[in-house]
């Protein structure tokens, strides 16, 4: 169901709502634990805590630390795949599937079931995949630049950078990430070397942006691929409408259908903490905590999301 256009929001008081999950969900800060498979991330503060909603009018109000800079990790997946589907098209699903793999984010079990075609791209399997399609017959450099260039212009944000200490420390733990992609290269599935593929894929994790610069670049994915402040059209409505349904039955790895029961909106949470979260029509809501749940979503960060869904009815099942 379509949720309230932009113009019968006016009535809202976005920062009263904003206020009030931030002061709610601060008992949860600190809960949860922190990714350690990739060191840099365990350096980073448990008591971080931020919410940034951004309308589709413009307006935005902002908690905690919104305007901090954190990993968005695998949040990245879904900014990779809006440039590749633009890119190749349908032809992106002959290389990545579109079901919910209801397994961690880094497992290999089916990959070898299923000939190295990743169950969808928002694992890292088929992230990987999509990183390949990326570079297709350029180099690496220029695909992370692509895509550094890309949050730039949509979050209007110049500063927006790769973290080089995440990206070594990603890169140098990542026995099980050079696994999957060398699996998938076994099966033909990359174009690419293992090696460029990867360079790509642990700088797309590594991009550091502020809950408010998230929510800010993601709003054409609110809008049907339009950016609504600056009217231009980022994506088409079909592929918008498939990154949104990806998200909602993927995007939380083996927890998509649990974030889907108590927050009912497209997401993607990223192990540095990070969840970006799109209400159709309406806005975009980041959140961050680095605390995770087992399934590497980030709790608090869950947690809000419950709570200003519940304060304001934005569900795409309401
Ligand atoms: N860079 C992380 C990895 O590849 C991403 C996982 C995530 O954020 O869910 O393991």
């Amino acid at each position: 169901m379509e949720l309230p256009r932009a113009g019968l929001l006016s009535d809202l008081d976005l920062e009263a709502v904003v206020d009030d999950t931030y002061r709610y969900v601060e008992t949860y800060r600190g809960h949860g634990r922190q990714a350690s498979y990739i060191p840099a991330l365990e350096k980073v503060d448990p008591n971080k805590l931020a919410i940034a909603v951004v309308l589709g009018d413009g307006r935005t109000a902002l908690a905690g630390d919104a305007e901090e800079p954190f990993s968005i990790q695998s949040i990245s997946k879904v900014f990779t795949l809006s440039l590749v589907l633009d890119r190749v098209g349908a032809i992106l699903w002959n290389r990545v599937g579109r079901e919910p793999s209801g397994s961690p984010f880094n497992s290999i079990v089916q990959l070898e079931a299923e000939k190295g075609k990743p169950r969808n791209p928002l694992i890292n399997a088929g992230a990987i995949v999509v990183s390949d399609q990326l570079i297709g017959a350029d180099t690496a450099d220029a695909a992370i630049a692509e895509l550094v260039s890309f949050l730039r212009v949509r979050a209007e944000d110049a500063s927006i950078a790769i973290d080089d200490g995440v990206a070594m420390s990603e890169s140098q733990a990542g026995a099980l990430n050079r696994s999957l992609a060398h699996f998938v290269a076994a099966f033909g599935n990359l174009d690419n070397p293992v090696e460029e593929v990867l360079s790509v894929y642990f700088r797309q994790c590594a991009i550091a942006m502020s809950c408010r610069q998230l929510a800010r670049a993601s709003l054409y994915l609110a809008f049907d691929g339009v950016d609504p402040i600056t009217g231009e059209t980022v994506t088409t409505p079909d592929h918008c409408r498939r990154i949104l349904s990806l998200m909602l039955t993927c995007g939380h790895y083996d927890n998509s259908g649990d974030f889907a029961f108590r927050i009912g909106l497209p997401g993607k949470s990223g192990v540095g903490g990070g969840i970006l979260t799109i209400a159709p029509g309406v806005g975009a809501i980041a959140v961050w905590s680095p605390g995770l749940n087992q399934a590497g979503t980030s709790l608090a960060g869950a947690v809000a999301l419950e709570r200003m869904v519940e304060a304001t009815g934005w569900s795409v099942f309401a």
